[in-house]
């Protein structure tokens, strides 16, 4: 194979998969409008201009505000589609094979949305893509962890008796949403439903919260893939069991900048973490909010960590070995990875 001489094409070539993205945060501000003129929704922005001009955050809590009010346009299964198949076409553009793609059925039931709607748009555009592209996703029903473990219960409940109709894609479980003040004790008997019933458990942790919100996601709900996870380099003795037992990170280096969780890219430990040898990965969290989908992630992070190609390599394979793939999808798209490296 021909070296690919340009790094965003090099980027792009390399067979990866997304781990932590929401399919929410992936509305676009033009389709954000497009969904309110066809459902008569009004919003409180007067152009997709100035809606855009409204993503200046300056903490986790600013962005949900305006990312709940964002998703206030989403009401048919066909809004649902619209947006998982604008998502996929761009995941699929920057060489995107598998993505996990987390939703939170809370908040649409919370605004009277019936959650059949919004399993069903998000699945019919994922069948759809793979069926035209071979792009696989897997969904992670999400909990909103500023809600209650009873709200996350009725959603659970709510939810399973579609696991027969969507049960080959939708594998897991994550909790998401402000995680200070909600650590992950507050979800421990529903995440241990969840593992009883044989859901692949993930859990956003060590984002804005502490190291040890990392530790408990891992012995209190069992995680097996820490989302975020950055602020465990505070804690030595943690990121050598990161290590040790292989625990991904799903980490997110433009959210992390846009939410002000570092203040330059150049400064951000997933460099450290990468040479530590800590499996992890690059992930877009929510590109239509944070100014870049996955390659633009890379890219910037390659930029600005003087990341080598052979780490960038190494970055698209951990994304495969952190995946729930079958182990004979991750062995035949980590040997496509080996033959692009340079
Ligand atoms: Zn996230």
């Amino acid at each position: 194979m021909n070296p690919v001489v340009n790094l965003d094409d090099y980027i792009k070539a390399l067979p990866k998969t997304e781990l932590h993205v929401h399919i929410e945060g992936t509305l676009e501000p033009e389709l954000i409008f497009e969904l309110a003129q066809r459902n008569n929704v009004s919003l409180p922005y007067a152009s997709v201009q100035a809606l855009r001009e409204a993503y200046a955050f300056t903490n986790l809590q600013s962005f949900l505000d305006l990312y709940y009010a964002g998703a206030s346009v989403l009401i048919t299964e066909q809004d649902f589609y619209d947006m998982t198949m604008a998502y996929l076409q761009r995941a699929h553009a920057d060489g995107v094979c598998h993505a996990e793609i987390m939703f939170d059925p809370q908040t649409h039931t919370e605004r009277g949305i019936a959650i059949e709607t919004v399993f069903s748009g998000i699945a019919r555009a994922v069948r759809d893509m793979q069926a035209r592209t071979g792009l696989t996703s897997y969904l992670l029903m999400s909990f909103l962890r500023h809600l209650s473990e009873e709200a996350a219960f009725e959603t659970l409940n709510a939810a399973l008796p579609l696991r027969e109709a969507y049960g080959d894609i939708w594998v897991g479980i994550g909790l998401d949403s402000s995680e200070l003040g909600n650590p992950p004790e507050k979800f421990a008997r529903v995440f241990e439903r969840c593992r009883e019933l044989g859901f692949r458990l993930v859990a956003h942790a060590g984002e804005e919260g502490p190291a040890h919100y990392v530790r408990d996601a891992l012995d209190v709900l069992h995680a097996e893939r820490i989302d975020h996870g950055v602020r465990s380099a505070d804690d030595p003795a943690l990121v050598q069991r990161l290590i040790e037992e292989q625990i991904p990170l799903t980490v997110c280096p433009l959210s992390n900048l846009k939410l002000c969780v570092v203040d330059d890219l150049a400064k951000h430990n997933l460099a450290d973490f990468l040479r530590q040898g800590v499996l992890v990965t690059i992930n877009a969290d929510d590109p239509a909010y944070f100014g870049g989908y996955v390659a633009d992630n890379y890219l910037a992070v390659a930029k600005a960590l003087k990341l080598s190609r052979n780490e960038l390599a190494q970055l698209a394979d951990n994304s495969i070995i952190a995946s729930f793939l079958p182990i004979g999808r991750k062995a035949a798209l980590r040997a496509r990875v080996r033959a692009i490296a340079q």
